[in-house]
């Protein structure tokens, strides 16, 4: 039996009729960029969502750029995230001209809200969490911090699609939420892709003219932007898979609970730990165990033809990015204790269930040896 960490074909050849007939429809209307199909994309989103404005951006990056920038962020500015992220997160502040701060991660590897405050200077302007892996961060405490500092709150939720805690979704707790359509995530289009949500009308004006060159008549350009659109192919695409979202989540919540049913009684493998509460949403973007003997263990699985991953193999204060701000291992502690340890097992909508179970049975194999 073979694992691929992720298969996006499986899913194409499922719905192959419709993605096909959609990607001719836009060549037929000549709708390449923003038009007929992004809108009506767009549109659809913001009604699942229940979102005022969304704004097709070319992807997850530019959503953050675009959002940082409207809000005011610049040099001499502080922006806090988490120290356990993608990239984007943290090169979009600095793209800005502002500092970005990273606090260290709790046990659910979500920014820990208890660390914030002690970052907080003048200078804060902004905290940034992370739903990272598909699970919603403690977004009580964070509003609670943005609050009683006047500090904007943008949420990434590009692993966290439609994810929610305590009547919290990913996206909607703050002034804006940024989406991530690349194709490996929970709503994937065939190329690059991203939106900006937000009910915050006048925002939501200045996005849309950002992103456009800065301009929301052609040639009346009110300030420099930048160019950064949505394919009228993507949009097309994502409305038909838009469609099917709830039913592939609903697929990796069920696959998840294989996986914890299966590796429970395995004491060198620690389950991903959840939100407490029953109304915890958890969209499972990922799969990520902490696990014992973590190179010889991938070595194993594939051997045996599972594909594994980590998702990230080192915190972002450690990459030689970051080197000028001269942080050490005492400063994020459960991110270095956490970052030798994680590995995402397969994870997609269309995993099997004996798939699932010869990962497990591997995995308990290896340490049984
Ligand atoms: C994927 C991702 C992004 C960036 O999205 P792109 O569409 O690849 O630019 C940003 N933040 C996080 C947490 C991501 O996982």
């Amino acid at each position: 039996m073979t694992v691929p960490f992720v298969d996006l074909k499986e899913q194409y050849l499922k719905i192959k009729p419709e993605i096909d007939q959609a990607i001719f429809s836009v060549l037929e209307d000549t709708a390449f960029i923003n038009g007929k199909y992004v809108n009506e994309f767009c549109e659809n989103f913001a009604q699942l969502y229940d979102v005022k404005h969304v704004l097709p951006v070319g992807n997850g990056t530019d959503a953050i750029y675009a959002s940082l920038k409207m809000l005011g962020i610049g040099p001499g500015d502080e922006v806090i995230t988490t120290a356990c992220t993608w990239i984007s997160t943290s090169e979009t502040i600095s793209q800005t001209g502002a500092m970005p701060v990273f606090v260290d991660i709790n046990d659910k590897f979500l920014i820990d809200p208890a660390k914030i405050e002690a970052q907080i200077t003048s200078k804060t302007k902004a905290i940034i969490p992370v739903h990272l892996y598909g699970q919603l961060c403690d977004m009580k405490q964070i509003k609670e911090i943005c609050a009683k500092h006047k500090l904007f709150l943008l949420e990434d939720c590009a692993q966290a699609h439609f994810a929610a805690n305590e009547g919290y979704v990913a996206g909607l707790s703050g002034d804006v939420g940024t989406f991530s359509f690349y194709p490996g995530k929970n709503l994937g289009a065939y190329g690059d892709a991203g939106c900006i949500i937000t009910n915050d009308d006048v925002l939501a004006k200045k996005v849309k003219m950002f992103t456009n060159h800065g301009a929301l008549v052609k040639h009346d350009h009110k300030i420099e932007g930048i160019n950064s659109r949505m394919d009228g192919i993507q949009g097309a695409i994502l409305n038909v898979k838009l469609k099917y979202i709830k039913e592939w989540t609903a697929n990796r919540i069920e696959n998840a609970s294989i996986y914890r049913e299966l590796l429970n009684n395995t004491p060198e493998v620690t389950l991903p730990k959840l939100n407490e509460g029953n109304s915890n949403h958890h969209v499972y973007h990922l799969f990520v165990i902490e696990c014992e003997e973590r190179e010889n263990l991938i070595s194993h699985l594939k051997n045996c033809n599972i594909q594994t991953s980590i998702h990230y193999p080192t915190p972002l204060p450690f990459m030689e990015a970051y080197n000028y701000k001269k942080q050490t291992q005492e400063d994020f502690p459960v991110s270095f204790e956490k970052h030798s340890r994680i590995l995402s097992l397969p994870m997609f909508p269309e995993l099997k269930k004996e798939q699932i179970e010869y990962v497990c049975t591997e995995i308990k194999n290896f340490y049984s040896k």
